[in-house]
């Protein structure tokens, strides 16, 4: 038995997902599920991941009993595993897609077009007149460039206009430096799309991603709010739709943020009768779904030091690292001693330094690190990988980030 049965039937029938194996786990058996797959992979020891539908399915229940009102448009570049992006799709998710291709693989779901907000303030026109053929008629601007842009290859598009709100400061990547109108820039960009006969349907907003304090919500709703009334008093059509972005993180900090848009709302939109308001989160949906498995492919002793290579890193999975200002932690999986006690509780550690398997000493994923002594063959198991990890990963020194497998499971939380 599953606690949600109603989500587990949707996710097993999803586009991704149906017709694949996928292992319903007890509580807390996801370690017995890895070292399973492990067993039977003795001669190939590749990395893979396991992606935990059942931890999708009660996020989403998180999302919809904090958010009721408040549509969530899961960003697809946070990861695009096609059996992840088919379960929120089942469970009810619409999409924020970057480009041509996140829109054919939300497409390829059976998702239709009015689920997608084309969420790029800037794109190449070739990827304009794709949206135009496929339908998805809602995306973002910043530039009077842009909407010229609009106006040529996708007139019938609503437009969602970006602006630059107070960021948190402590967000993990701050998005500011790169998109947004200034407060100047909004009133000719709101003239400019009426001269070309668009229209802006609403205010699109991101706090940046990772963020650490909920008050830059309400900082971003009130920006919005003073767009919504520079339209109004430019006479332009009412506008109704406030995209308040992603930044959401799954942990505890997602209450303080839940609870700081809605005041938020009820303070500025609440004369707005007819807003519907939507979000673009990523990392909230993605980050804790997934555990990498990694093989100890080296090691070597320098006194008390104990250094280890494995199958993934920096150019791969761990471009986490790099990319989203991440810290990793990795929990040792020995198989080739300790069987009776495979994850070393209680053992004897050595400050570990990781690397990953290419050439290159950037590639790097912990130091000074406590670890048992691990050898050669045993693992090394990677908790919250899902998010700006593979998708981002290359095929630097050969070591092929797209190519490593994903196993499914279902955790029942009951
Ligand atoms: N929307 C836009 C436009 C973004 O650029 C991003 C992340 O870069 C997201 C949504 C997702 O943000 P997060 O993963 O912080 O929810």
């Amino acid at each position: 038995m599953v606690s949600n049965p109603k989500s587990h039937q949707a996710i097993m029938g999803a586009p991704g997902v149906k017709g694949k194996k996928v292992t319903v786990l007890p509580k807390d058996g996801l370690p017995d599920l890895i070292r399973s797959v492990i067993s039977k992979r003795q001669e190939f020891k590749e990395p893979f991941y396991v992606l935990d539908l059942g931890v999708v399915a009660s996020l989403m229940e998180k999302w919809t009993r904090s958010l009721p009102t408040i549509r969530p448009f899961y960003a697809v570049k946070c990861n695009p595993d096609p059996a992840f992006l088919g379960a929120i799709a089942a469970l009810g998710s619409n999409f924020d897609c970057a480009s041509r291709a996140e829109i054919e693989a939300v497409l390829s779901l059976g998702v239709s077009p009015d689920r997608i907000v084309y969420a790029n303030p800037c794109k190449a026109e070739s990827h304009i007149k794709y949206a135009a053929t496929v339908g998805v008629n809602l995306t973002t601007f910043d530039s009077k460039e842009e909407v010229e842009k609009i106006r040529k290859y996708h007139p019938k598009c609503a437009l969602l206009i970006r602006v630059k709100a107070p960021e948190d400061s402590g967000a993990r990547c701050p998005l500011g430096p790169k998109y947004g109108a200034l407060p100047e820039e909004v009133a000719p960009l709101l003239q400019a799309a009426r001269t070309a006969k668009l229209t802006v349907s609403g205010v699109s907003v991101h706090i940046g991603s990772g963020s650490t304090d909920s008050r830059a919500y309400r900082a971003a709703v009130a920006a919005a709010k003073t767009v919504f009334d520079a339209a109004s008093q430019l006479g332009l059509p009412k506008m109704h739709v406030l995209n308040i972005g992603g930044g959401f993180t799954a942990g505890p900090d997602f209450d303080a943020a839940a609870n700081a848009v809605k005041s938020a709302l009820q303070e500025y939109f609440k004369n707005e009768p007819g807003l519907t308001v939507i979000s673009e989160p990523g990392r909230f949906f993605a980050e804790s779904a997934f555990t990498l498995a990694t093989n100890i492919i080296g090691k070597r002793v320098r006194g008390e030091l104990r250094e280890y290579w494995i199958n993934d890193g920096v150019y791969g999975s761990m471009n986490c690292i790099l990319y989203d200002h991440a810290t990793v932690n990795a929990t040792p999986f020995a198989c080739t001693s300790n069987r009776g006690n495979p994850t070393c509780r209680g053992m004897r550690t050595h400050s570990s330094t990781v690397f990953g398997p290419t050439c290159d000493a950037l590639d790097t994923v912990l130091t000074g690190h406590q670890l048992p002594e691990l050898q050669v063959n045993d693992w090394l198991v990677f908790p919250n990988m899902g998010a700006y990890t593979a998708a981002a990963g290359s095929n630097f020194n050969g070591f092929n980030t797209a190519a490593i497998s994903t196993h499914l499971a279902y955790s029942d939380s009951s």
